[in-house]
């Protein structure tokens, strides 16, 4: 597909309305507030190609799994996110005739997501069946102030006739998964009600009685004149709405506000649903439009301060990471601890909005860096609730002790809906984990280790001591039926990355016991007790840790992705005429499976978490065996390969990895946006200029920095939160400048020198 988005530093814009890409632009220009999601769809009415998306979060539907034969251990349930009730809908009906883009004549059309102020706009003119031609102009935005809260304003300027408006402003609980296993509705009506000017709307689903309520109020203005129009109502089952007459003038604007509070019995009383959205209207409505959209510029100006990356010298690239920031920021606000990080966040179907290993892989470092301690926090937490879930998983697929955490889940159960791929991907585990330490290592919150990590951390180590199998004749414990990262290999024996994970974490619990007993013994002592955990059990996982396996080929100095890798026929991608690529869409999956081809990064995921367990000769040999071969088909690989480049040197692959992972929905790279945005690799996007061009890590304790630029750029700065510290780095081509936004001092190295930084000052280093 050509890319039809224009480059802007701050805003996604398309001109001209191509329906063939509308799907695509729904995604894309999706709104989010951490609290509730709205696809793109058009207010009016469109009778085109769309996928209707309108989300709440945490609201989802355990969909019955589909399979040909059913298995032993698979899930019982596939959850999805759900489409929700249509509260941005306005019908607009000029004389008679409804307005809708796929009928009319379009001309002019522009629609923008103003990311610094989160919000979209949309205008065109439309020529109706007698040559009646009017403007439109649409703004709206879900509040990240108040989350209960969308608005929307509408204006309709007839340029060539008088008439008559129809508006039809309505709630339509009446919707559709497209991804429904069975092609059932999942919403059952409860109430609705009608006033004046107000319209509410409650329906729950059918499984798990999620309730939702929504109440709207709309009113129309001339000339900053209120009019005094009285709705019709319109009640049916699962739809209420109110219709409002007005009189056109030629080159009058009339405008259309909605205000839209939606709530659910996840945050309030189930009995109370109706008066609780009531009431949010109420104060939504008292502030009016104007000011609801201010307090939204001002909260992004707020989350922008923390978050922002910029990139001088090439709008492409930066309008590419803004972007990033600001679907992440959408997507996840971490208030909520039972909420979590869906792959395509509030942007479509597709991956059902569940958690997988994609939030502590890839997602916890954007977090972690900015936003507040607590944000990353819950994310942990929210493994740490689903523990005992966790430890009914292992025992339903057979184990008799520990935890294996879900590789797709809502509510702790494994949900997942691709059996022999996912089923063994049991490698998610030791990310869980990893993502404790990771969350520890940056924070130096040591104390939650003591209150929640170390739980966790011995029954996901007590899953790896059941899960091994010890070989006696070779004297090796091995892993045998996985999946490893690469999803392009399947029942492999000692995928080498969850071997290498699975042995970390039984180090890490280790040293996390050491450390308890050490600073706060009888804190110890508890979860000894607690966790029944004996001396037997920790010698078995020293043991472990001495003798797993790990596949490698001494000739070549090669890690191996697992046994037998080599009996492979080895042939980079580049040998591969254009025409096979993406694999997934052109070849059977038999095939696939023979190749060498590799999905995502695997063994170079391995290395980048265990950075420091490698010299950079190993991971030059690895890079350069693995990366020919890689085909990026998940867009969680190439920010991998885009930081790994760097710490190599080899600038012109991370610039272009990073190209890649930057503008991957924007330009439709995997050609999928249609079915949502890559959310939860934006995060690597992040990690790319961040960890990446950036070169940051923490090492014992202490901020390091190893930055270059590429060549394409005059420089790039970005923002991040360290223990209490606000941090400005800038990298241009000549110098890197840390300035301390905060007043605390703090040692930073920078190029290897480690730099004493006295609060509200900077250094500058030379490269
Ligand atoms: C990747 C997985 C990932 C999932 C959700 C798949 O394509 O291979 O690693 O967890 O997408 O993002």
């Amino acid at each position: 597909m050509k890319p039809y988005l224009k480059e802007h530093e701050w805003s996604i814009i398309e001109e001209g309305f191509n329906p063939e890409n509308h799907e695509i632009s729904e995604s894309v220009f999706s709104l989010g507030n951490g609290h509730m999601g709205q696809r793109a769809n058009f207010e009016e009415t469109y009778t085109g190609s769309s996928l209707q998306g309108s989300y709440m979060a945490g609201v989802y539907y355990p969909d019955k799994t589909r399979v040909g034969w059913w298995k032993n251990g698979y899930p019982e349930n596939f959850a999805k996110v759900l489409n929700s009730i249509n509260w941005i809908g306005l019908q607009i009906v000029i004389d008679g005739e409804d307005l809708d883009l796929n009928k009319a004549v379009v001309s002019d059309f522009v629609r923008e997501l103003n990311m610094k102020e989160g919000n979209l706009t949309r205008s065109f003119e439309a020529e109706l069946r007698e040559g009646k031609r009017i403007r439109v102009q649409a703004t709206r935005f879900v509040s990240i102030v108040d989350k209960e809260i969308g608005a929307i304003k509408y204006d309709i300027t007839p340029l060539n006739f008088d008439g008559t408006l129809q508006v039809t402003s309505y709630l339509d609980g009446d919707v559709r998964n497209q991804d429904a296993n069975y092609d059932e509705k999942f919403w059952d009506p409860i109430d609705s009600s009608l006033s004046k000017d107000r319209a509410s709307l409650s329906v729950k689903t059918k499984k798990l009685n999620f309730q939702f309520c929504s109440t709207i109020e709309t009113q129309i203005f001339k000339a900053d004149k209120q009019l005094d129009v009285e709705g019709i109502g319109i009640e049916e089952i699962k739809y209420a709405g109110l219709t409002y007459k007005a009189p056109l003038v030629k080159n009058e604007k009339t405008t259309i506000y909605k205000y839209a509070a939606n709530v659910t019995n996840r945050d309030h009383d189930e009995n109370q649903l109706e008066i609780i959205s009531g009431k949010e209207l109420d104060k939504a409505v008292a502030k009016g439009f104007k000011q609801l959209k201010k307090e939204q510029a001002s909260a992004w100006k707020e989350k922008w301060l923390n978050s922002d990356i910029v990139i001088e010298g090439d709008v492409a690239a930066q309008q590419g990471i803004r972007f990033n920031i600001y679907q992440l920021n959408q997507t996840y606000s971490g208030e909520d601890a039972r909420l979590n990080i869906g792959p395509k966040g509030f942007t479509g179907e597709k991956y059902g909005g569940s958690t997988y290993w994609d939030t502590e892989a890839y997602c916890l470092p954007f977090y972690l860096a900015t936003a507040e301690e607590r944000i990353s926090r819950n994310l942990l937490i929210y493994r740490y609730n689903h523990l005992e879930k966790a430890k009914e998983n292992a025992r339903k697929l057979g184990f008799e002790k520990g935890a294996l955490y879900p590789m797709v889940t809502m509510n702790g159960e494994e949900s997942h809906n691709e059996w022999e791929i996912t089923f063994e991907e049991i490698h998610r585990n030791g990310a869980i984990a990893y993502g404790i330490y990771n969350y520890v290592n940056y924070t130096g919150d040591k104390a939650y280790l003591g209150e929640y990590g170390v739980e966790v951390l011995v029954e996901i180590s007590r899953f790896w001591e059941e899960r091994v199998n010890y070989v006696p004749q070779k004297d090796v414990y091995m892993m045998l039926g996985v999946t490893g990262p690469n999803e392009y290999e399947n029942n492999v024996h000692n995928n080498w990355y969850t071997n290498r994970i699975a042995s970390w974490t039984l180090e890490y619990t280790l040293y996390v016991l050491d450390y308890l007993k050490d600073s706060d013994n009888k804190l110890y002592q508890q979860w000894i007790d607690k966790l029944k955990l004996n001396e037997k059990e920790m010698k078995k996982w020293l043991d472990i840790i001495d003798k797993m396996y790990y596949p490698e080929d001494k000739k070549l100095g090669v890690i191996l992705q697992q046994d037998n890798f080599l009996d492979k026929e080895i042939l980079p991608v580049a040998d591969l005429d254009s025409k096979h690529l993406p694999l997934n869409q052109n070849w059977s999956w038999d095939r696939i499976l023979r190749s060498c081809f590799i999905k995502q990064a695997d063994v170079l995921q391995g290395l980048y978490f265990l950075n420091h367990e490698f010299d950079i000769e190993t991971k030059k040999r690895n890079f350069d065996f693995y990366e020919p071969m890689t085909v990026h088909e998940s867009s969680l690989s190439p920010c991998v390969h885009a930081i790994l480049a760097c710490e190599l040197g080899y600038k012109d692959k991370a610039y272009d990895m990073y190209l890649r992972t930057a503008r991957l929905d924007l330009d439709n790279y995997n050609n999928d946006t249609e079915d949502g945005c890559h959310t939860t690799s934006m995060a690597g996007t992040w990690m790319s200029v961040v960890q990446g061009f950036g070169g940051m890590k923490i090492t014992n304790d202490q901020f390091v920095l190893n930055p270059f630029i590429p060549s394409q750029w005059t420089s790039f700065s970005f923002k991040v939160l360290f223990r209490g510290a606000r941090l400005m780095i800038r990298v241009d081509q000549e110098e890197v400048t840390v300035t301390n936004e905060s007043a605390l001092s703090l040692d930073v190295v920078i190029h290897g020198e480690k730099i004493l930084l006295k609060g509200n000052k900077a250094i500058t280093v030379t490269h």
